[in-house]
C-alpha cells in the first residue's frame, strides 16, 4: 500500500505540475517531480495528447488538489464565483487565494496548505483578534492574521516561524516576523496566482 507521501507525490506526478502539498520536500531535491517529470505508472512515459473532457477535468483536479478541497467544497466556491461580478474564472482564482488556510501557508506560518488547515481547525489563529477555525474563511482587505498568544509562546511554532523567516512572501501580504503578524496589504489578483492553470476549461466543464 502507498504511503500517504507517496500518495501525495503521486496527484503532482499525474498532474505533472508542482502543487506543493508536502511542506520543504516540495523546494528540495527530492522532490519526485523534479526527479521524474512523467506521470507514474506502466504507461507514464508516454507523452498522451489529452483534448476536451480530458483536459477540462484536469486542469479542475489541479486546482482542486492545489487548494486541498473536496469535490463538493471546489463545486460551492465555484457557484459563489458565478455568482459574483466579473469574469468567472479569476473570481473562482482570486477567492481561492484568499482562503485562511492558503493565507496562513503563503504567510510561512504553516509547512503546507494540509498543515495549515489542521492549525486553523485547532484554534491557533486570529484573524482581527478573533478566533477563527473555518480554514475556508476568505480573507478581507486590512485583515490581521496572528497566532493566539498561547500558540505563540509555544516552542513548535517559534521553530516554524525561524524556519521560514526570508521565505519570498506574494505582495498582497505584509509579513511582520518579529511579532508573528500578516496584514492583507490587497486582495490577490490573477496575476498573483503562480500556479500554472487555465482556468476557462474548468468554467467550460462546469458548464455544461
Ligand atoms: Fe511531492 Fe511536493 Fe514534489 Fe508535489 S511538489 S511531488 S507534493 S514533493
Amino acid at each position: 500500500m502507498a504511503r500517504y507521501g507517496e500518495a501525495v507525490c503521486r496527484q503532482c506526478r499525474v498532474e505533472r505540475t508542482k502543487l506543493f502539498l508536502k511542506g520543504e520536500k516540495c523546494l528540495s531535491e527530492k522532490c519526485p517531480v523534479e526527479r521524474r517529470a512523467y506521470a507514474p505508472g506502466q504507461h507514464g512515459r508516454a507523452r498522451k495528447r489529452i483534448l476536451g473532457y480530458g483536459i477540462q477535468l484536469r486542469e479542475k483536479q489541479k486546482l482542486k488538489r492545489y487548494y486541498g478541497m473536496t469535490e463538493r467544497q471546489f463545486r460551492f466556491f465555484f457557484k459563489r464565483a458565478e455568482r459574483k461580478k466579473g469574469i468567472t474564472g479569476e473570481n473562482l482564482l482570486t477567492m481561492l487565494e484568499r482562503r485562511l488556510d492558503n493565507v496562513v501557508y503563503l504567510m510561512g506560518l504553516a509547512g503546507s496548505r494540509r498543515h495549515s488547515r489542521q492549525l486553523i481547525s485547532h484554534a491557533h489563529f486570529l484573524v482581527n483578534d478573533r478566533k477563527v477555525t473555518i480554514p475556508s474563511f476568505l480573507v478581507s482587505e486590512g485583515d490581521v492574521i496572528t497566532f493566539k498568544p498561547r500558540s505563540a509562546q509555544s516552542a513548535k511554532m517559534k521553530e516554524l516561524v525561524e524556519r521560514n523567516r526570508g521565505k519570498t512572501i506574494p505582495g498582497w501580504i505584509e509579513m511582520d516576523w518579529d511579532n508573528m503578524k500578516g496584514r492583507i496589504a490587497a486582495l490577490p489578483t490573477r496575476q498573483d496566482i503562480s500556479l500554472s492553470v487555465e482556468e476557462h476549461f474548468i468554467v467550460e466543464l462546469y458548464s455544461k
